[in-house]
């Protein structure tokens, strides 16, 4: 995919500060952190997301997250991590290669990430008979 920067940088048309390499995925620094040691990790297979990917595929991911966590809260001296996921344009995806994003967080570094509204009546009940519908 030409618009797929990732793919530049997975065969080095593209410089990134490379943190981690397995035979599926690969982490780098993201170019615009929103704290230093902000990382992503990505698929080394093209998939657009969520959506997409096969299990094995997303938990080799999972796993490197995992794995490269903690070694990234404790390079930064970070307070703790947030963990993300962008899927689809609707949900903010820039980039159309599936990528979990590592952020290194301090605090009162004054990043609020979303904000939650409570149910009006009946409406949390009424999704979750959805979600509970769309697993059978
Ligand atoms: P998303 O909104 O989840 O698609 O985020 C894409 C991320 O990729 C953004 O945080 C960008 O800063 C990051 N990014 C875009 N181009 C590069 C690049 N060449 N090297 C590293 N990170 C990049």
């Amino acid at each position: 995919m030409t618009d797929d920067i990732f793919e530049k940088i997975l065969t080095g048309e593209v410089p990134a500060e490379v943190v981690y390499e397995d035979d599926l995925t690969f982490a780098f620094l993201d170019i615009n952190p929103n704290n230093p040691g902000h990382t992503l990790v990505i698929s080394k297979k093209h998939f657009l997301n969520i959506f997409d990917v096969d299990i094995d595929t997303f938990s080799a991911v999972m796993r490197t997250v995992h794995a490269l966590a903690p070694v990234i809260k404790k390079a930064v001296d970070a307070d703790g991590v947030n963990i993300h996921m962008n899927n689809d344009p609707g949900a903010g995806q820039v980039v159309p290669h599936l990528h979990v994003h590592i952020i290194p967080r301090h605090e009162g570094d004054g990043f609020t990430l979303w904000h939650g509204k409570p149910y009006e009546e009946g409406v949390g009940a009424e999704t979750a008979a959805k979600i509970r519908a769309g697993l059978v």
